[in-house]
């Protein structure tokens, strides 16, 4: 019975150093998801960028088409300004060619402000681009340890399973099965009692309870929790933190 009662306790701590690397082999792809996420976030942004740069270039072919215009109808008035014949043809010719002067300048400022946003998009997109590219890579690096680390993970769970099974087919099929059942329920199914208390539920041992679990000689289970409990001292040298 005592070794019973090893194999269950020994059984429990294999089963959750299992869960354990399940979990973690869980989790390592998840690494990988950040990293594309990541990507695929500043991909988006990127594309963003590229759209509004997109849009000053063209906002700016228009500006410059309306400057050839200006600039046309500045010579136009300049000819014009050459041929007045009295004083108020020079006058309205002269106000003609400040306004169209004045046109061509707000074109040119315009043109030079748009040209400042490009470059400035420009140089925000390269730097996009740059982060991008340091992504990728960090990406393929992280795939690389990640597979690596999964294969090794994969090897290390194959082992510890191997050896569940092993442990498993030493126990009595009904102690098993009472194993299984109550892992379900309560996470524990095998705890220690020590000096006279419950170690899954903090609850004191009934006298005789105690008594007959201080034997070693059958299974019991704890009235309160309903887990199965063993003497501590018992199993005191395979288990020490129970
Ligand atoms: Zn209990």
């Amino acid at each position: 019975m005592r070794d019973q009662l090893k194999l269950l306790e020994e059984l429990q701590r294999h089963d959750a150093e299992l869960i354990e690397l399940e979990s973690l082999c869980k989790a390592l792809p998840e690494r990988v998801q950040k990293v594309e996420a990541a990507i695929a976030a500043l991909d988006q942004l990127l594309a963003q960028k590229r759209e509004e740069l997109a849009d000053t270039e063209s906002f700016r072919k228009n500006q410059e088409q309306d400057k050839k215009e200006a600039a046309e109808q500045l010579s136009r008035a300049k000819a014009k300004s050459s041929q007045v014949r009295n004083l108020k043809e020079g006058n309205a010719a002269s106000r003609e060619l400040e306004t169209t002067r004045r046109q061509l300048e707000q074109r040119e400022e315009e043109i030079a402000k748009l040209s400042q946003a490009i470059s400035e998009q420009q140089g925000k997109i390269a730097e996009h681009e740059t982060r991008v590219s340091e992504q990728r890579k960090e990406l393929a690096a992280e795939q690389e340890r990640v597979a690596k680390r999964i294969s090794e993970m994969q090897s290390k769970l194959q082992a510890a399973k191997a050896h569940r099974d092993e442990l498993a087919s030493k126990l009595r099929p009904d102690f098993l099965k009472k194993y299984s059942t109550i892992r379900m329920r309560r996470g524990l199914a095998i705890v220690a009692v020590r000096d006279g208390t419950c170690r899954g539920c903090n609850m004191r041992i009934p006298p005789q309870l105690y008594n007959i679990i201080q034997r070693g000689a059958s299974l019991e289970i704890c009235p309160n929790c309903n887990r199965m409990i063993y003497w501590a001292k018992l199993l005191d040298e395979v288990s020490e933190t129970a």
